[in-house]
């Protein structure tokens, strides 16, 4: 049984793909995506050993060598152009998920869907897609064993698609009066800062707490680099709490 974070990324995979999951490690997604008759082949790319030939074991074990090829690689590297439509990149970080993406960005011809959930620094991952022409579809997020997760998906933009994701991101007042500016909904997310789900309140508030540690080490030197730097956590923090 997979967990319900991996159970609701596979319930965002369309029928019929050609799937790559980067960073696969067991295999688990594939493996149940291919059981389950969703997708019609998928690659599952892992550069460390240790993953990767838990993968390799774990596809033999179910037999689903025919249709799932265990790939040994750095991100996309291990794909051909124009091989799979759908990319999953799940459980780990932001900033490294955007920088895969970027590093492999020759290779998505003919991808239609990307499926990414970022474990901590989701305004990288929202940044690319952006600035790369994706339109972000949806947010989802979930709370499991204490842990909070957002998934995001997104198609690949036609023309018409760079002014809407502009306007996605663009400087918004909430209901409420509240301003968002666009830094704080590449943070937040545009579509969660919206639906407001009680998952992800609970985030921002766990995150107000992170922030006001490092405010208050900050404080305590007298640097002026440091004094700025708490200075800019300040107004991060004020605004973050006006919107949630
Ligand atoms: N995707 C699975 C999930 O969400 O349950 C596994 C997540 S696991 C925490 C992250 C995996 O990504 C590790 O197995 C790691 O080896 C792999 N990984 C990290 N950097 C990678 C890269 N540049 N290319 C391929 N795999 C990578």
């Amino acid at each position: 049984k997979l967990s319900k974070r991996l159970q609701m990324i596979a319930e965002r995979v369309p029928a019929g793909s050609k799937l790559a999951d980067i960073g696969s490690d067991h295999a688990l997604l594939p493996t149940y995506l291919a059981q389950q008759g969703v997708i019609v082949f998928a690659v599952a790319g892992e550069v460390n050993p240790g993953p990767f030939e838990a993968a390799t074991r774990q596809v033999l074990e179910c037999g689903l060598s025919q249709k799932i090829s265990v790939r040994s690689g750095d991100g996309l590297a291990v794909i051909e152009p124009g091989e799979v439509n759908v990319i999953t990149i799940a459980g780990m970080g932001g900033s490294l998920m955007a920088s895969i993406l970027e590093a492999g960005k020759g290779k998505l011809e003919g991808v239609t869907h990307l499926i990414l959930q970022p474990n901590v620094g989701e305004d990288h991952v929202r940044r690319w897609l952006l600035a790369e022409g994706w339109k972000l579809d949806a947010e989802a997020i979930l709370e499991e064993d204490g842990k909070i997760y957002e998934i995001l998906t997104a198609t690949a933009g036609t023309t018409g698609d760079k002014s809407s994701q502009e306007a996605l991101y663009a400087e918004r007042v909430l209901p409420g009066g509240v301003t968002v500016t666009k830094e704080r909904l590449l943070q937040m997310g545009p579509y969660l800062v919206e639906e407001a789900p009680e998952v992800w309140f609970a985030k921002w508030e766990s995150e107000l707490k992170k922030l006001a540690m490092i405010e208050g080490q900050l404080k305590l030197s007298t640097a002026e680099a440091s004094t700025a730097k708490a200075a800019q956590i300040a107004q991060e923090m004020k605004e973050i709490k006006e919107v949630i």
